[in-house]
């Protein structure tokens, strides 16, 4: 039994967020009817001329950048040849001899150690339409929405050395281009989809393996599952004498195999050409320096920022700057309530605990961040107690168009900090628990809490319990 290393490559395709379409002024809004947003030049009837989009262009440009690559100031499109019945045109635009982006690097952190991955290329290309399978018993639809949507094909090196750095360079890859704004990161929409080259060889060993390529993975979970199996399947292979295929592979996550899809093809079974309808990409240093000057700022520079500006510990800064929703989450709800601290508890506690129970991202809150400032501010100015916060975000979670303060009146959150009301109330529970008083005032300091616990109860929740427990401790006193 020898000792095996894995080698892995990643091909990441991200959907640039641009509002039109790589070549044509058709819209790339998700979900319309299909065959809606096809137009004539995404479907490339004879005589229409692709024109290239400048927005694609400036967010390839942007990646780039942040990954310290290189950028091509001439690069050329060309045309990849194929048969499928959802690519009318025959034949996909893509970027191939010479790509957009060069170079550069993006580093995983897996248990705490640094691996440094090199990006080969990143290219601009168009997507294809889509076969829909289930919707027409006995047929297959063909819905031309997506072609010529804008795609940023991200290829590594073969740097990755197991299944949890490849789920990590995902993770961290959708992280980066969400922050830059050049996608929009939802991956069940497929904005962000992946394909992982995998191949073993003897530790030690500089020549690579033979590789399979696993098609589609559209979860980081699933990246890590996928290449997990089929790690295991090679070895099984080579160990029992065997040889590996050099194929496509699909990773099935209900049975966690992996089967195979088609032989793998060559480049050269696609006839790359120049388009002869696209002039190259010419880039000015004026373009570049515009892209740079206009720089988003970044998940490690934001974590940064949060820490000083705010004065939040580097575990608060780091959650909450984790995707750049919560990060903008965040400072949106900062606006209603000067409570970095305490902001960022009520997001990373109660508000997380809602998302994860429906399983939505903070995008989709059904509580905005406006009104969770708003919340935080009322439970700080004591109009009501935390627990009454609590009351307040839940049934704003079910019923998001009610007002705060309508629901405050409504529910009767309205914190009583009235000490006269409070008072009578404590006269009350005093009145009932003669023992425990003296008790109490003989020095039994624990029963405190059991008389603030009483009095919260007979106001339901609504006295202020620092200053329950402030009269209490006056009292015993006198
Ligand atoms: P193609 O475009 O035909 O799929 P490329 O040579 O451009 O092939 O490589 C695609 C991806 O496969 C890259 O991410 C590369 O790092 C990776 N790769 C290439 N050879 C291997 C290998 N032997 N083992 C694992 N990954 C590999
Ligand atoms: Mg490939």
């Amino acid at each position: 039994m020898s000792d095996w290393e894995s080698v892995i490559g990643l091909e990441v395709h991200i959907q640039l967020a641009t509002r039109s379409k790589i070549f044509s002024g058709a819209s790339t809004e998700f979900g319309a009817e299909p065959n809606n947003q096809a137009c004539l030049i995404d479907v490339a009837l004879p005589g229409v001329l692709p024109v290239c989009n400048l927005e694609a262009v400036r967010m390839a440009v942007k990646f780039g950048i942040a990954i310290g690559a290189g950028i091509n100031r001439k690069s050329i499109f060309e045309r990849k040849n194929y048969f499928y019945p959802d690519l009318p045109k025959g034949y996909q635009i893509s970027q191939y001899q010479i790509p957009i982006v060069v170079g550069g690097t993006l580093d995983t952190v897996v248990d705490g150690s640094v691996h440094t991955v090199g990006i080969t290329r990143a290219h601009l290309e168009e997507d294809a339409g889509k076969s829909l399978h289930d919707e027409f018993p006995g047929a297959t639809g063909i819905d031309l929405n997506r072609a010529g949507t804008p795609l940023l094909e991200i290829v590594s090196d073969p740097d990755i050395r197991s299944a949890q750095q490849a789920a990590d360079y995902m993770r961290r890859l959708h992280r980066l281009v969400t922050y830059l704004g050049i996608c929009d990161g939802n991956m069940q929409e497929g904005s962000l989809r992946c394909d992982a080259n995998v191949s073993m060889r003897p530790r030690g060993q500089e020549e690579l393996g033979t590789r399979t390529e696993l098609k589609n993975i559209n979860s980081f979970r699933f990246v890590e599952k996928g290449i997990i199996t089929e790690i295991d399947r090679q070895i099984d292979v080579l160990e029992s004498g065997g040889t590996v295929i050099q194929e496509t592979r699909l990773y099935d996550p209900i049975r966690n195999i992996t089967r195979p899809m088609r032989g793998k093809e060559d480049a050269q079974d696609y006839r790359y050409f120049p388009d002869p309808d696209l002039p190259p990409l010419v880039l000015s240093e004026e373009f570049i320096d515009s892209v740079r000057t206009d720089f988003p700022e970044l998940p490690e520079q934001r974590k940064l920022r949060f820490m000083t500006q705010f004065n939040l510990s580097e575990a608060d800064a780091a959650q909450l700057t984790q995707s750049r929703p919560v990060a903008d989450y965040f400072e949106s709800a900062l606006d209603h309530a000067d409570n970095p601290k305490g902001v960022a508890n009520w997001i990373n506690g109660e508000l997380s605990s809602y998302l994860n129970k429906e399983g939505i991202d903070i995008s989709d809150s059904r509580v905005d961040p406006d009104a969770l400032g708003q919340i935080v501010a009322n439970v700080d100015s004591g109009v009501i107690s935390g627990h009454g916060g609590k009351i307040l975000l839940s049934i704003l979670w079910e019923k998001p168009k009610l007002s705060i303060n309508e629901i405050i009146e409504s529910e009767n959150l309205r914190q009583d900090s009235d000490s006269g009301t409070i008072e009578a109330l404590i006269d009350e529970v005093f009145a009932a628990e003669p023992e425990q008083v003296q008790r109490l005032k003989d020095g039994n300091q624990k029963l405190i809490g059991f008389f603030v616990g009483q009095v919260m109860k007979k106001s339901r929740g609504k006295a202020d319990p620092k200053l329950v427990s402030d009269i209490i401790r006056k009292r015993i006193r006198s």
